[in-house]
């Protein structure tokens, strides 16, 4: 124990075990959870643990310096070796829908919270470690994870964080010493990887499925009581905190729900990122990307891709779907909250506030990647339809794409433009050059010269168009095969890579110029690699 160490000086408020009903039984075994919204359980100790990468700006926001992360007591706190004074750990149950079945219990199976923190901002934020251990919901799992899958999952949530997308966060990525046994590809041949666990932190960790488990069993009094604490909670700003909550105030944060989770993905489709595996577990109630398991980034703008390899049949959770699917989980979320409300017209009506805001908030991201002042329904509508027709016609980077599309010079686009001159700046985003046909490219050249003529009508500089669109518009994501190599390292024991990607995601949005090379289009070797174009849920 180390006095001076700011983890020390952690306020735990932990109000979720304080003011939910906790799981009478405390032994940990597997088994249905009733009438109980989490069980304690304590995660479970390691060998080793060691630190390979935190996040600075995650550290910053908890009260804790560089050499509090940098000590010993950090990677035995964080990987689960050693409780704070304050620390009253639990796994959440909760149910959910997977690939639109309804799944039952699901629940906390390798992820035990640790407790609440307020931090000196006042800020509420959740610390848990995902890969510690069995718990009450580990069904025939493990509870571990391994480190392919932690440096993903630590990877993308500072980096989302970075680009502007709603996001859980990661404090630290840690090995533990520990060996585990993958079926990576689910084809019989287990092998043993290192295990590591990452702490999560976020506001909360609800999800959709939070709520519907207590309807599915039929437990509509602690529904009632969940549905308050979170909107107590989790949305100060919507109710005082001593009103008594009527059928009105549900459907309002109902309306609150739908818009942030149109927001979020909103900013999915901005970056061009695809999540996975969107059941309704995986749906934060406070529209914050959750859990990421089998996920990517496009390289080649293609709206039927889906990087999870368990949904390659039907591709529910394909880029192009992910607008229908949130409204989908929505859906079930309504069904699920309806016992409080009574009214199924007023929820639908309240469903809207989905659609409505997703669109607006489309258009919007829409106008600021392509540069205009507003989104124009009579004229724009059609340019962006034409646009993301000719991104998918042929294998075309999208980050590269629209980082470039900048770049033209908008009033020197005349009738005699060519493709030859639109190469001049695009190359770089094509995949397959030598398969542009005539067609394609008198597509491309015909939408560049309306495009055009569309950004003069809004009479600003090239300069106040550019920085627009390349606030939106990321130079840097974090692409599969990226990741895949920073793995590739790790597993050999060298974490540079998985440091060098979490330097370059801190500013996505500037030109590093000793950086390029994380700016690139997928390389060919990674155009079928597994890790690169897909990626199987077992992590
Ligand atoms: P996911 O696909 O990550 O959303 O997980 C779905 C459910 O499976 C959740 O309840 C997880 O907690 C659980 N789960 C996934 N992997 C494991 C594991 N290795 N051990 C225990 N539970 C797991
Ligand atoms: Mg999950």
């Amino acid at each position: 124990m180390n006095n001076s160490s700011g983890l020390n000086k952690l306020i735990f408020d932990n109000r979720y075990v304080k003011e939910l009903p906790a799981d009478s039984e405390s032994e940990n075994f597997c088994r249905q959870v009733s009438a109980a919204s989490f069980s304690r359980v304590i995660p479970t100790k390691v060998s080793k643990p060691l630190l390979l990468a935190y996040s600075r700006e995650m550290a910053v926001a908890l009260d804790l310096s560089v050499s509090d992360c940098n000590s010993d007591y950090f990677a035995q706190v964080f990987a689960g070796n050693q409780l704070l004074s304050g620390m009253d750990p639990y796994a959440m149950c909760y149910g959910g829908h997977q690939f639109g079945n309804w799944a039952g219990q699901l629940g906390d199976g390798r992820v035990i919270n640790l407790g609440e923190i307020i931090n000196s901002e006042n800020q509420r934020w959740v610390l848990q470690l995902k890969g510690s251990g069995l718990t009450p919901y580990s069904r025939n799992a493990d509870g571990l994870a391994v480190l392919r899958s932690s440096v993903r999952e630590f990877l993308c949530s500072e980096a989302m964080y970075h680009l502007g997308v709603p996001t859980t966060r990661a404090l630290s990525l840690i090995l533990t010493g520990e060996q585990v046994v993958r079926d990576m590809f689910y084809d019989g041949r287990p092998k043993a990887e290192q295990g590591a666990i990452v702490c999560r932190v976020s506001p909360s960790f609800n999800r959709f499925g939070s709520f519907q488990i207590y309807t599915a069993r039929g437990e509509l009094d602690l529904l009632r009581k969940f549905v308050d604490f979170t909107i107590r909670t989790d949305f100060p700003d919507l109710f005082e905190e001593s009103t008594s909550l009527t059928k009105t105030d549900y459907l309002h944060w109902f309306e609150q729900v739908c818009q942030k989770t149109a927001e979020m993905i909103v900013h999915w489709q901005r970056v061009g990122f695809v999540h996975g595996v969107m059941n309704t577990d995986n749906m934060s109630i406070l529209g914050l990307t959750i859990d990421y398991g089998p996920y990517g980034w496009l390289d080649n703008y293609d709206p039927d891709w889906t990087p999870n390899t368990t949904d390659a049949g039907e591709r529910r959770y394909r880029y192009g779907q992910q607008p229908q699917i949130a409204l989908w989980n929505l859906v079930q979320l309504a069904k699920a909250i309806h016992p409080l409300i009574e009214d199924t017209e007023l929820i639908q009506q309240a469903l809207t506030v989905y659609n409505q805001s997703f669109s607006q908030g489309w258009q919007k991201m829409m106008a600021d990647k392509l540069g205009l002042d507003h989104f124009e329904a009579e004229t724009d509508e059609q340019l962006c339809q034409d646009l993301l027709s000719l991104l998918a016609e042929v294998e075309t980077d999208m980050s590269i794409f629209y980082r470039k599309l900048a770049l033209l010079d908008v009033a020197n686009v005349d009738d005699h433009y060519s493709f030859d001159q639109l190469l001049e700046i695009m190359e770089n985003a094509y995949y397959r050059i030598e398969a542009l046909n005539d067609d394609y490219k008198a597509g491309m050249v015909n939408w560049i010269k309306q495009y055009s003529i569309r950004v003069l009508k809004d009479n600003k500089t090239q300069a106040d168009r550019i920085r627009q669109m390349n606030r939106v518009n990321p130079k840097y994501v974090l692409r599969n095969y990226l990741s895949q190599q920073a793995i590739d390292k790790a597993d050999q024991g060298d974490f540079s890579l998985v440091n060098d990607l979490l330097e370059v995601m801190r500013r996505p949005y500037d030109e590093q110029a000793d950086k390029e090379e994380f700016a690139k289009k997928r390389p060919e070797w990674a155009r079928n690699k597994p890790g690169c174009s897909s990626l199987s849920c077992s992590s």
